[in-house]
């Protein structure tokens, strides 16, 4: 039978509750259980694909097409599952179904409310979970923090499992945030004891608390937590701030949190961690630095690109270095110039995005990066961009672009291709999940995967317009990767550079620290190859050797994520 373990937040948000929720999910799974996970999202939206990425960072899209919370792929990278559908529920997809049940008459004629039937549908959901998945253990991150409004019906949910489940079998955990006051120089424990009173008020009485804090957690702290809100000392577990967030299943181990796990579980097998300390051992002392710019639409919130972030990491990992990134605005390259923004960077990335914003930037960062034989990645959108910047400068079509940015244009070489999914603009429309891929031999591609075919996650509208390919790939744009009947190009390479590579998918959601993604992993490889032989740059770098990016651009060195 499946255990629950539910993991709640308080006193503020963006606190890495979905980094601890993978880090229990590693946690258990170092201990040989089987783990299924779900986040419950309390906003009414049916999936975060439709929310701009300042609303809500990264659309993170699973194998089976599914938009999802970003958390998820916390969960993916740390616990090493494929997750679909079923482990993201937001209240939207919630009463939805309500409705359209109570309008098909299945609630014979009764009152429909929150409590039962709003209520009873999130359980569903949860024990959906559980049977599919047959996993030992089922870690279930609440979305939002105690005392939201519109988190009110999960967390009842979740409270009445533990009287359907058997009081044994379900385990709250809550993380809370020690706020530091510079004054006096103490950390204070009284929001956590209103954050664990209103938790209570709803009738959830934690069994463990970890508290988030810029400073040590010490054991006065700790048992004070412990006689205010009713948790015994050794599991009330301080979590600082680290340089990693690979780094958190070992701090919360060390502090004996995955015992206390496994003992309320019944789980006996003790934890291997030493994979993933040697993991996090190498991530902490690298050999070498290398620059890499992502250039995007987003880049002032780069929770937009966090599985991008992840993946040059992992891929750093492997080529025995750090990845320090630029964040380049792509509207700066079109003010300043691309020589001047991307003058430092070994190495080029444009990710995904929508709408025809700082495009022209994204082209010209395409062109520098080609003409330079700087290394360029091309991510969906960055895939389309090179075709275009290519298109325009080498087969000399100067209007060239995709129908999603100049309908009007004459050689639109990104199209939209029937067949390939709805023209809409709303949710759920777009090309979705996986899609097989053919390589051609002998490409950079082929050789990066060392397989034949291999499957990829897709969310876009356009491609690359097939009454431009033969043209293309004559001169040297070509596809280094199919469908496996030929229909669409699904990779593009140029010929002749050290790594100029576009996927139409996006790799960056298959990356895991022990697994870097093959493209990534040879993107930064020819990064480091880049910053060796330093003489790639050309032209003359930006003013100064310490300041070179215009001040709009920030960067951020290695690691970034605030989770
Ligand atoms: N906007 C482009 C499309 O819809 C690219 C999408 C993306 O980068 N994910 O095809």
């Amino acid at each position: 039978m499946t255990q629950y373990v539910f993991v709640t937040g308080g006193v503020v948000s963006s606190l890495g509750k979905g980094i601890v929720v993978a880090s229990v999910g590693r946690m258990l799974k170092n201990r040989g259980a089987s783990i299924a996970v779900m986040k419950l999202d309390p906003y009414l939206n049916v999936d975060p694909g439709t929310m701009s990425p300042y609303q809500h960072g990264e659309v993170f899209v699973t194998g089976d097409g599914s938009e999802t919370d970003l958390d998820l792929g916390h969960y993916e990278r740390f616990i090493d599952v494929e997750l679909t559908a079923v482990s993201n529920v937001t209240a939207g997809q919630i009463y939805s179904d309500v409705i359209a049940r109570e309008r098909n008459g299945r609630y014979l004629g009764g009152t429909i409310q929150t409590v039962p039937h709003v209520t009873n549908l999130i359980k569903e959901r949860i024990h959906q979970l559980a049977d599919e998945s047959g996993a030992d253990v089922a870690v279930i991150e609440v979305g939002g923090t105690v005392g939201d409004i519109e988190g009110l019906p999960f967390l009842e949910a979740i409270r009445q499992m533990r009287n359907d489940v058997g009081r044994d079998n379900a385990t709250y955990v809550h993380l809370t945030l020690l706020p530091h006051l510079g004054s006096t120089g103490e950390l204070k424990t009284k929001p956590t004891q209103h954050s664990v009173q209103a938790l209570r008020g709803i009738g959830i009485q934690p069994d463990a608390i970890i508290c988030r804090s810029d400073y040590e957690v010490d054991l006065g702290l700790r048992e004070k937590i412990s006689l205010y809100c009713d948790v015994p000392t050794e599991a009330v577990i301080g979590l600082e701030t680290l340089d990693t967030v690979y780094a958190v299943p070992l701090s919360l181990e060390e502090q004996g949190f995955g015992d206390f796990l496994a003992n309320r579980l019944g789980i006996s097998r003790p934890a291997d961690l030493s994979d993933w300390s040697k993991m996090v051992t190498k991530l902490r002392d690298p050999k070498r630095t290398v620059r890499v710019a992502i250039v995007g639409k987003y880049v002032e919130l780069p929770d937009s690109y966090l599985s991008v972030i992840e993946a040059l990491r992992h891929a750093a990992l492997a080529n025995d270095c750090e990845v320090a990134i630029d964040w380049i605005k792509a509207e700066d390259i079109e003010e300043h110039g691309a020589d001047h923004v991307l003058g430092r960077a070994s190495g080029v990335v444009v990710p995904g995005g929508f709408g025809e914003r700082g495009v022209e930037g994204m082209v010209s960062a395409a062109r520098y990066a080609r003409e330079r034989g700087i290394p360029y990645l091309g991510l969906c959108l960055g895939m389309q961009v090179m075709v275009i910047e290519y298109a325009r400068s080498v087969l000399g079509l100067e209007d060239a672009n995709s129908a999603e940015f100049d309908p009007n244009s004459e050689n639109k070489v990104i199209a939209y291709l029937p067949g390939q999914q709805e023209l809409g603009t709303t949710g759920g429309t777009m090309r979705l999940g996986l899609y097989p891929c053919s390589l051609t031999p002998g490409t950079i591609a082929a050789q990066a995967y060392g397989v034949e075919s291999i499957d990829e996650r897709h969310r876009h509208r356009y491609e690359l317009n097939n009454d431009f390919r033969d043209q293309l790939n004559e001169s040297g744009l070509i596809s280094s990767g199919t469908a496996p009947d030929g229909s669409l190009v699904e990779i593009s390479e140029v010929e002749g550079h050290p790594f100029m590579v576009g996927s139409q998918f996006h790799p960056e959601f298959a990356s895991r620290p022990d697994r870097p993604h093959p493209l990534f992993r040879e993107f930064v490889g020819a990064a480091v190859e880049t910053l060796r032989e330093g003489a790639q740059h050309e032209l003359p770098l930006a003013d100064s050797e310490d300041d070179p990016a215009p001040p709009s651009s920030e960067m951020v060195a290695g690691t970034g994520i605030s989770s």
